[in-house]
């Protein structure tokens, strides 16, 4: 694990080849956010991570999340939940996240959307697509994203705002491009549909070792762990 003190240079290596990438396909800096990926990090490290600029941050398990933000409920950063929620733990994550990158159901969407306040503000989503169709992975199969779409628009206190992968794992971060390609073109066919409440603008694709190749095909959130916080021990 590295230590806190290369927390900030590696963050400063991050945004460095984030800001080619977004030179390379004629994006702007300000349309990528860096959701640094804090799962099974100390309170410290995030505080580094903090201290370095750094402003979002996702975790992908409930429990772990409630145990540590006690430790860091001074910073205002913004958590979102990047891992599998299972629906008896909804309320318990809206209290304790400001978006959730995971929804694969609508019993899922459903509970999260009577765990908010009526009339509150809205709770961020976006949709979790198994483009792999691997069965160990969470998400929907595209072909269900529409009619999931089109149903998580009618809940209230839920603002859909685009789409999640977690692409097969591939050695080369080429070999993955297609399914970035894959994800946005499958958000701008839903956004073509004018579904009411449904917008896709956000794409949440890229992680440590494919986050360039993800953001020249559109991602807007990158979830990048190792490559801010160092190698994991577990998990
Ligand atoms: C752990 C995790 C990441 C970060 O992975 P790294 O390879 O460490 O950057 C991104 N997204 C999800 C859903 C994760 O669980």
């Amino acid at each position: 694990m590295d230590t806190v003190a290369n927390i900030s240079e590696n963050i400063a290596r991050v945004e460095e080849r984030i800001a080619a990438a977004c030179r390379r396909s004629g994006r702007r800096r300000e349309d990528v956010k860096l959701v640094a990926i804090s799962k099974t990090r100390p309170a410290e490290a995030i505080r580094a991570a903090f201290a370095a600029g750094v402003r979002d941050f996702g975790e992908n398990r409930v429990q772990e999340a409630q145990a540590k933000f006690p430790a860091l409920a001074d910073l205002r950063a913004t958590w979102h939940l990047v891992g599998h929620l299972q629906s008896n733990k909804a309320r318990i994550a809206r209290e304790t996240f400001h978006w959730v990158h995971s929804i694969d159901s609508l019993r899922l969407a459903e509970k999260l959307a009577q765990a908010g306040p009526p009339g509150g503000a809205c709770l961020p989503v976006l949709i979790e697509v198994n483009l792999g169709e691997e069965a160990a992975k969470a998400g929907v199969r595209a072909a269900e994203v529409e009619e999931l779409a089109a149903q998580v628009g009618r809940l209230a206190t839920l603002e859909l705002r685009g789409l999640m992968v977690i692409p097969p794992f591939l050695a080369s971060p080429e070999e993955v491009r297609p399914y970035f390609r894959q994800l946005r073109d499958l958000a701008r066919e839903i956004e073509a549909r004018h579904l009411p409440n449904v917008s896709m603008q956000e794409l949440s694709m890229g992680m440590s070792h494919d986050f360039e190749v993800a953001i020249e095909e559109g991602a807007t959130l990158v979830r990048v762990g190792t490559a801010i916080f160092g190698e994991r021990q577990s998990q």
